[in-house]
């Protein structure tokens, strides 16, 4: 059984249908009509563009010829570096999903999973329209866990405190002059081309404790750098610092530098010592964050230029609070964390932070279950949960909870890069080759993931 049918069930589905099927009935719970698009790719906003360029992102893997060939049935034109609309790319994977679907025989069932409990033939998993299910097998396929929080002292049940940027109609209200926004990184691009398109005359304040914003992907593919002159797993945490830095100098590339070191980096990541970890979270995180997840070029130029009209503001500084303006304007008030900072009038406060990094705030309630009895444990930075190599759920005891396989953001416990296309797709590869062929308890070989 798979809990969310996005992206991930897709990978899923597909590595399934090309092994010949499923002796076992396969059931994918997903509230949404169609599978396939998930979150990411639900948005009908057209300047939505994919991060990843084309040829990373087919079905059947890096380079493949499933999404060329899809495209060219439609007569749409596209490159190898061609950054696709978000929706078309959900537009494709329905279909893919649909195909699949029908070769492996899923049921889809249009609930949400509410809990699950473990008993000694498996899982029975509840609904939240009260049936449940019987499996043998779980696969967690639900992207970022709960829901999104704001986090600053703001009104949820205020209309103009927008908490999840993704919500349908979530910017198409009237008179919308001044919006804050929480965080500079890719939503927020997302979120200030959606209100401009929407209210051309904006303007727009985006605020982060750093300030960074997302860097642009160059036209073209990435250079390909040499692997003897990459970082390998075992490296020491200052060490790898001062290594990508010093490939950045050599290179004179930085891009085809942290898209060459992508691949390894789950590998040199689980091999860094807990302190080492701890030091590159706190200090580089942020700087990896805005190299390695680069707007596509067009949106890159879009950007520029609203920075540099002014229209949209990058402060650094924390937004702490948010609170009616008292004066009868219909605005807010919102404050930041830094004294110099002045507060800023809006007619809009949206949450672009991204999931928070606590489990426990984003109050998903199956994970919230899972921990409580231990079937889950949250990583050493209390990032996601823990898993291993094969996708296997580390329960308390520390060894895999049976039949319990994570996919995606939940693995950000143990795993460095867990959320995008190329690796989500071989981590559902590695999963559904070990629900159709047996598990065993060996640990997989390292998976190696394309450049993107
Ligand atoms: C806005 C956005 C843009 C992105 N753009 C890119 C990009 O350009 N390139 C890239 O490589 N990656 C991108 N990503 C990363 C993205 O996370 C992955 O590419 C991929 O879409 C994740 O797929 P998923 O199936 O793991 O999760 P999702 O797509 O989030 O799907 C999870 C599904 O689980 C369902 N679900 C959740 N909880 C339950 C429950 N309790 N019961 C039943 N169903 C449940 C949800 O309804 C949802 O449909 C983007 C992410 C976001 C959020």
């Amino acid at each position: 059984m798979v809990v969310g049918g996005g992206a991930a069930a897709t990978f899923l589905l597909h590595r399934m249908a090309a092994d010949g099927g499923s002796q076992r009935p396969v059931i994918i719970v997903e509230p949404a009509p169609r599978l396939g698009p998930g979150v990411a790719y639900s948005t009908p906003d057209p300047v939505h563009l994919m991060n990843v360029c084309r040829i990373r992102l087919s079905v059947d893997g890096d380079g493949g010829e499933d999404l060329i060939g899809w495209l060219g049935d439609r007569g749409i034109k596209a490159d190898a570096d061609t950054y696709l609309r978000r929706a078309m790319y959900g537009d494709y994977l329905a279909d893919v999903a649909g195909r699949c679907a029908d070769l492996v025989g899923v049921d889809h069932r249009r609930s949400r999973v509410a809990g699950l409990a473990r008993g000694d033939a498996g899982w029975t998993v509840r609904l939240d329209d009260g049936s449940t299910i019987d499996a043998g097998d779980v696969v967690l396929a639900t992207g970022f866990p709960g829901r999104p929080v704001p986090p600053c002292d703001a009104p949820l049940d205020d209309p103009r405190v927008v908490a999840n940027p993704w919500s349908p109609g979530a910017f198409g209200g009237a008179g919308i002059e001044r919006v804050v926004v929480i965080g500079t990184g890719l939503t927020m691009v997302d979120v200030a081309l959606s209100l401009v398109e929407r209210h051309p005359g904006v303007q727009i304040v985006a605020a982060s404790r750093r300030g960074l914003v997302p860097r642009t992907s160059r036209p073209g593919l990435p250079a390909t750098i040499d692997p003897a002159l990459l970082p390998e797993p075992g490296i020491g945490g200052c060490d790898l610092v001062h290594h990508v830095i010093r490939l950045g100098r050599t290179q004179d590339d930085w891009q085809a530098v942290v898209d060459n070191v992508r691949p390894r980096a789950n590998d040199i990541w689980r091999e860094l010592a807990y302190g080492e970890q701890g030091h590159i979270l706190r200090r580089w995180f942020p700087w990896w964050n805005v190299h390695r997840h680069r707007t596509a070029p067009a949106v890159g130029e879009r950007l520029a230029a609203l920075l540099d009209s002014g229209q949209l503001r990058i402060v650094r500084s924390r937004v702490t609070s948010a609170e009616d303006s008292g004066a009868g304007d219909g605005r807010l008030t919102v404050r930041f964390a830094e004294a110099t900072v002045a507060d800023e009038p809006a007619d809009l406060l949206v949450n672009a932070a991204g999931p928070s990094d606590d489990l426990a705030v984003s109050g998903d309630p199956v994970v919230q279950q899972l921990l409580a009895s231990g079937d889950v444990v949250v990583g050493p930075h209390r990032l996601g949960l823990a898993v291993d190599r094969a996708g296997r759920a580390q329960g308390r005891g520390l060894g895999p909870t049976p039949g319990l396989w994570l996919v995606g953001a939940l693995r950000r416990g143990t795993e460095w890069e867990t959320t995008a296309v190329p690796e989500i797709r071989i981590q559902a590869g590695v999963i559904a080759e070990r629900l159709l062929h047996g598990d065993s308890d060996a640990e997989d070989t390292p998976v190696s993931v394309g450049r993107c």
